[in-house]
């Protein structure tokens, strides 16, 4: 099969899938008014293969076949292939107006972080599995979204200590061709409007709980997968003001797994308990950098939409204003430097011949966007004054009667009228004051791996002997 269209990729959804909204089963996901939004962003990776400008970026020939196929399925044996893999994100985002499509990056950061550890495992028959899986996805041009996050229990406890077994997923039977899986994974990004999921361990593991050192990939429609999603926001909504592009963003969902049976040639790893977090710890690898790629276009935007804002109010040239400005650019810059600098230096991950982005700099990346990100919302909101939260809804501004009291009194400083800034203000409610600006929030922080993530991979790879070394060399104490 070629490069799927965008309705090939819609029509792929439609299968019966077990999904639910509102306490509801959602018959198509790509006509609900909540998912659909999600559908509609993800369908973007099926939009830039078709797209001529993108082509070059996006698209690869298959290096058996010659067919052409998606990029982001290559296999990154080359250090140039991670600043190859950051413009293909970057250039998604952009495509996709200003969020990550979502439905082929983390699938094959997964895909990479296991075709590592198989290879440094030295398992042939995985090595074998995974490499022929990625070629499927590849060849017949599959959405995929990662299992990662289990829903944990008492998070001082590992698997085998809970109260329920099932609190991480594992393997509860087994025969010769198959193995047979319950638990449950949550907050999947794209879980309902994806061809696969591929679920890996979130931890480590000890002697005893082999069951829960499991890696496989399995149709999100096979029989024994249920869906919860949580609604996000929708297009046709009664408060904002229409824009020429619409709003983008995607939806979580609960994944429950009662006894859905996978087939052997679909594991990637059983019961190698050793391997458990590094295969957590791989993935991470590969997937903080895209999380790092995909958020330069975000911060981008939304600097503008601040400052934007503040021309509309007629203090963008004010000393405090300037003052939020410095920040502004200081923190979406160093983001990018940062990001830059993680892309500029790959790295061989563990000698599997697989490069990734310099580990350090992208985990410092990740932190820095993280830790700065509600001050950076908090300067916008200061910037914007209280009609981001107070303003009218389009449903007021297109009201008869209305209508002349908000065109004479929503003017602001004159630079623009006043239809344009109020759907200023309805975009900047919608970023950074609406349940949405909520959901980013704690996107930011939790998404791709919280703080201390971050933090044990910074302790796991800096220099520190080195830092230590010129110490002691200066202080002449014996090194
Ligand atoms: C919008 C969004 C999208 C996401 N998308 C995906 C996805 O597509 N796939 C996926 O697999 N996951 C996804 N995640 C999950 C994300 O990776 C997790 O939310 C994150 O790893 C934190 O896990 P948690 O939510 O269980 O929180 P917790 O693990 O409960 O963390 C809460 C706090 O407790 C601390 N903590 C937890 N355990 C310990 C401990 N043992 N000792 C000390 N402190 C501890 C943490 O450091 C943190 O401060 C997503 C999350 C969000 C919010």
């Amino acid at each position: 099969m070629a490069l799927r269209t965008a309705e090939e990729y819609k029509a792929g959804l439609r299968d019966n899938r077990n999904v639910f909204i509102l306490g509801q089963k959602v018959p198509d996901v790509t006509e609900d008014p909540y998912i659909k939004v999600g559908v509609e962003t993800a369908a973007f990776d099926f939009l830039m293969g078709h797209d001529e400008k993108l082509q070059e970026i996006a698209v690869m020939k298959d290096p058996e076949t010659g067919e052409p196929i998606s990029t982001y399925f290559e296999i990154p044996d080359y250090p140039e292939a991670v600043g190859k893999r950051h413009e293909l994100i970057k250039s998604a985002c952009y495509f996709a107006e200003g969020a990550l499509p979502f439905v082929k990056d983390v699938g094959t950061d997964i895909i990479n972080g296991l075709t590592a550890v198989t290879k440094i495992m030295g398992n042939e028959d995985y090595i074998k599995r995974i490499n022929d899986y990625r070629w499927h996805c590849a060849r017949n041009d599959l959405s995929m979204a990662g299992l990662v996050t289990d829903v944990k229990g008492d998070r001082s406890k590992g698997p085998g200590d809970q109260k329920t077994p099932d609190y991480y997923l594992r393997v509860v039977d087994e025969t010769e061709n198959e193995i047979v899986v319950s638990g449950a994974k949550a907050h999947i990004t794209a879980g309902p409007y994806v061809d696969e999921f591929m679920v890996i361990p979130t931890r480590n593991m000890k002697e005893g709980e082999g069951d829960y050192a499991v890696a496989f990939a399995i149709p999100a429609n096979t029989k024994g997968i249920t869906q919860i999603c949580r609604p996000n926001f929708r297009y046709d909504d009664k408060y904002h003001f229409p824009t020429p592009k619409p709003k983008r963003g995607h939806v979580e969902s609960l994944v429950f797994f009662d006894n859905v049976k996978v087939p052997k040639e679909r594991v990637f790893m059983l019961r190698e308990w050793q391997f458990a977090q590094y295969v957590a710890y791989a993935f991470s690898a590969f997937h903080r950098y895209t999380a790092v790629t995909y958020k330069i276009p975000i911060l981008e935007y939304m600097t503008g939409l601040g400052m934007l804002v503040a021309e509309a109010n007629g203090v963008a040239k004010t000393s405090n204003v300037r003052e939020r400005f410095i920040d502004m650019i200081k923190y979406t810059e160093t983001t990018k430097a940062l990001a830059m600098a993680a892309y500029s230096n790959p790295e061989d991950f563990g000698n599997s011949g697989l490069y990734v982005a310099n580990r350090l700099n992208s985990n410092m990346a990740k932190l820095h966007f993280a830790s700065n990100f509600h001050e950076f919302v908090r300067d916008i909101q200061d910037i914007a004054g209280g009609l981001l939260v107070t303003q009218p809804t389009y449903q007021d501004w297109k009201h008869e009667e209305l209508h002349p009291y908000l065109e004479k009194y929503m003017g602001g400083a004159g630079n623009y009228n006043a239809e344009e800034r109020l759907k200023l203000m309805s975009m900047l409610h919608h970023m950074v004051a609406s349940d949405f600006a909520g959901w980013h929030e704690v996107c930011t922080i939790h998404g791709e791996g919280s703080f201390a993530a971050q933090k044990m991979m910074l302790f796991a790879e800096a220099p520190m002997d080195m830092y230590k070394d010129k110490a002691k060399e200066v202080l002449g104490l014996n090194v």
